[in-house]
């Protein structure tokens, strides 16, 4: 395997021992149970989660301080959620010292790039003490989403329990137990069209970055990638928190991973050549020079 999964000290497939969590959480309740663990430690004193919005599933970054708060958020929601921008409220308003955060891969990159160049973060970046990645092919803007599932799904949104993005579908589920499948063919032009230059599909610059691919259903895959990672997976292992496999005993495992990442790099990078070559590339050009 190449760089395509990014740099990490370990990999394994986990999921929560708590069935609490695992009966909201999405896949393996890694972010969830990750996060009540490091709030129990005092790791961190509060989270910047995906909370709910005005609309249904339409979510609203919200910084979760108890248990329960980080249970309320637990489940995909698949349009944007803007976490990065909460973070000087987290540390401003709420007064957190400790600040967890989870978010999709550009949000990982925007985290780690408001610590190296703190422009309107100033103070801020020594205060994230725990940054969970999700793994992300692609996201949907939210127009686009109620369209999925109120159009081609036939559902109303807010009779959604889960919404889902796997083995080559997209899947809704409803509170009475419809399920409803969606070739990817048609979920494809309802994408954001930022996400197509986009060439990070596991939060290469998480602490700790999860998704349910490589992973059996209900199991999450797991990449350990820092120190301040490191240290709060082993004390959560230790805890009793995950039930894990070895990486390597799991099918499909990394190969899986590791071709979905490789196709989103390589057509994503098709797609930045060719915005190039009708001009976006020059654009970025100083015209007076
Ligand atoms: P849970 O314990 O259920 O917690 C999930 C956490 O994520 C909660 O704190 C929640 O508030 C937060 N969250 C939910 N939606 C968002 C959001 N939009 N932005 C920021 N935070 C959010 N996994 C794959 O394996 N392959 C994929 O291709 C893939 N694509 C994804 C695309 C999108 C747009 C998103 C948001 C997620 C994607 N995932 C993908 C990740 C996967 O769906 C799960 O979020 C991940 O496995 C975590 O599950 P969990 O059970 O550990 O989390
Ligand atoms: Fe962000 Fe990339 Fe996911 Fe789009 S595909 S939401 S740009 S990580």
């Amino acid at each position: 395997m190449g760089t395509e999964l990014g740099k990490y000290k370990s990999c394994v497939s986990a999921r929560s021992t708590d069935k609490e969590i695992l009966k909201g959480a999405q896949d393996g309740g890694i972010v969830t149970q990750l996060f009540a663990f490091a709030l129990d430690e005092g790791i961190i004193d509060g989270a910047i989660v995906a909370g709910a919005g005005d609309e249904p599933w339409r979510p609203r970054p919200f910084i979760a301080t108890t248990k329960a708060e980080l249970f309320a958020a637990r489940g995909t929601k698949y349009n944007i959620c803007p976490n990065v921008s909460f973070i000087k409220e987290a540390t401003r308003s709420y007064g957190l010292d400790k600040v967890g955060i989870v978010g999709t891969p550009c949000q990982m990159q925007a985290v780690r790039k408001g610590q190296l160049y703190p422009i309107g973060l100033r103070d801020v970046g020594d205060k994230i003490a725990l940054a969970i990645g999700i793994f992300c092919m692609e996201n949907f803007p939210y127009q686009s989403i109620v369209q999925l599932v109120e159009d081609h799904a036939a559902m109303k949104m807010e009779a959604v329990k889960k919404m889902e993005i796997g083995k080559g579908k997209f899947w809704v589920y409803g509170q009475r137990g419809q399920v409803v499948q969606l070739p990817l063919k048609v979920t494809h032009k309802y994408e954001q069209p930022g996400c197509h230059v986009c060439l990070d599909y596991v939060a290469n610059l998480a602490d700790v970055s999860t998704g349910s691919v490589g992973s059996a259903d209900g199991w999450s895959t797991v990449f350990v990638r820092t120190r301040a990672g490191d240290s709060v997976w082993a004390k959560a292992i230790a805890a009793g928190c995950f039930e894990t496999q070895p990486i390597e005993k799991v099918k499909p495992g990394l190969e899986l991973v590791s071709k979905l990442a490789n196709e989103k790099i390589t057509k994503n990078k098709t797609t930045l050549e060719e915005r190039a070559t009708f001009g976006v590339g020059k654009a970025l050009r100083n015209p007076y020079i």
